[in-house]
């Protein structure tokens, strides 16, 4: 299994940047997993839109769905090319209902609702989606491959049950969204960097990668308090970084 960064920041993307959206490529084929804001210029530096087998939406945040609605217009296109036959698959919550329409507008899209504790075979890996801690139905995806094991942990606060999701996956990736001072005094379905290393340490994550990153902040503070609290192999998110599992 292989797993890109294509976007990494949020709330919006820095110069050059992009809000949440990354490859997984598994046994050939090519999942795009959340769609942010700038994913899709960074898809094209690998291969054309029509050529992915699935999308995948943690959850309906326009920083993770943004570039979807101009993917379905790359479809669009290449199916009226001649490109691309089937519909492309986009598995995302059902809920907010609005939203979830928008998602089934054309007859080359196909949604389909993801649901707790579900689990999707695929070539080479089965994914199983897993509530989280945030603002509206969001789902944390386990994907278990022949031998390895990612955990994405889409956007998510403290209270998230990772424990029961999975222990020790080779590659935890989790957000981060505030340095720990910044912290909102209200919950707000999101870790602090601080609290994603020490949910990492929990789960005794091999590799901790830390994503979903204010733009304002620099590496080397992320990485400060990271290191703080998770001893294993941390990486922080940029475009382009990449490990093969
Ligand atoms: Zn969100």
């Amino acid at each position: 299994m292989k797993w890109t960064v294509l976007g990494c920041q949020s709330p919006y993307p820095g110069p050059g940047g992009g809000t949440p959206g990354y490859l997984l490529e598994v046994s050939g084929q090519r999942i795009l997993v959340d769609c942010g804001s700038g994913v899709l210029s960074k898809l094209g530096c690998y291969f054309q839109p029509h050529q992915l087998d699935a999308v995948w939406l943690s959850h309906l945040h326009f920083d993770h769905i943004a570039d979807f609605f101009v993917l379905q217009y790359a479809v669009k296109t290449e199916v009226r090319l001649g490109r691309r036959k089937a519909p492309l698959t986009v598995y995302a919550p059902a809920e907010p209902a609005d939203w979830a329409e928008k998602l089934n507008k054309y007859p080359y899209v196909l949604h389909q609702s993801i649901h707790e504790g579900q689990t999707y075979p695929f070539h080479g890996c089965e994914i199983t989606a897993h509530r989280t801690e945030h603002a509206i139905p969001c789902y944390a995806l386990k994907i278990q491959g022949q031998e390895k094991v990612i955990l994405y942990g889409a956007d998510a606060g403290p209270s998230t049950p990772w424990n029961s999701m999975c222990i020790q996956p080779d590659l935890f990736v989790c957000e981060g969204t505030f340095l720990h001072q910044d912290l909102p005094l209200q919950p707000v379905g999101h870790h602090s960097v601080l609290q994603a290393a020490m949910a990492a340490q929990r789960i005794k994550a091999h590799r901790l990668l830390l994503t979903h990153l204010y733009p304002g902040y620099s590496h080397q503070s992320l990485w400060n308090e990271a290191s703080s609290a998770y001893s294993g192999q941390l990486s922080i998110a940029s475009p382009g970084w990449s490990i093969s599992l």
